[in-house]
């Protein structure tokens, strides 16, 4: 009996073994090191004479909800509005394909928890359908808080670290201006050529030129599924913390 089950021993560790390895596990494609320099941001910048203006101050008649296309349900307030996490991800009601954007951020001053679980929101360059579809450069409080670099603010969430931690602290406006460059794929739905992206945040470049993998998704690997033209998506993230504000939003098509 004794000998059958040393027989049996590797049988069983293995099927041990492979049942952990195929446990999808987020922690599985964080990256810690080396981390991002930290650099001190300078001002942002007003609208050109030819944006597009996506909020000006006064309401979200740009934007729609995500999940059903009824108006947006986040919160105007004094020229700047506030995620509202209950209802959901909004995006644009136009569709882009390559453009310049202009966003600007704030953390709550009094923001709590850690990791991402600080302010988390995010930018999906072009909204691909519903939830966190699309590809997402990460809106989250990294001055003096840690996560893994390619999940920090600026990141292509899960693809591409940030060239520099360029994070104000709390409480400070912050600056997004990106340049996108959309996927094309042909008829058949390969993909001709990648989508690209370069993000200045605060004035610092954190992508440059960066090429996308595909997708962002949470666990796994990035892929590409054919679009065309896509709404802008801002996040609704589910953390407990203090949801963040946003202000003078403007895009140009390229
Ligand atoms: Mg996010």
């Amino acid at each position: 009996m004794k000998k059958i089950f040393f027989l049996l021993l590797p049988t069983v560790l293995f099927s041990v073994q492979q049942s952990f390895a195929q446990k999808p596990d987020p922690a599985a494609t964080e990256v810690w090191q080396p981390e991002p320099k930290v650099v001190t941001p300078p001002d942002g910048i007003q609208p050109p004479s030819d944006a597009i203006v996506l909020f000006d101050g006064k309401n979200l008649s740009e934007w729609v909800s995500v999940e059903d296309n009824s108006p947006a349900q986040w919160v105007v307030n004094n020229g700047v509005f506030v995620v509202k996490k209950g209802t959901g991800n909004i995006q644009t009601k136009k569709s882009f394909t390559d453009y310049q954007l202009h966003l600007e951020w704030q953390i709550p001053s009094k923001i709590t928890g850690t990791g991402q679980g600080r302010g988390n929101s995010g930018l999906f360059l072009a909204s691909t359908g519903k939830g966190d579809s699309g590809y997402e450069i990460q809106i989250l409080d990294c001055f003096e808080n840690k996560t893994y670099v390619n999940g920090q603010t600026g990141s292509v969430y899960k693809q591409a670290i940030p060239l520099a931690n360029a994070c104000r602290k709390p409480g400070e406006w912050q600056t997004y201006d990106v340049i996108w460059t959309a996927p094309r794929f042909n008829d058949g739905g390969d993909l001709l050529s990648p989508a690209r992206v370069t993000l200045i945040h605060n004035g610092i470049i954190l992508q440059n030129n960066t090429i996308l993998k595909g997708g962002t998704v949470y666990v796994g690997q990035p892929a590409y599924k054919k679009h065309g033209p896509s709404p802008i998506k801002l996040q609704a993230h589910g953390d407990a913390s203090e949801p963040i504000s946003f202000r003078n939003i403007w895009v140009r098509e390229l």
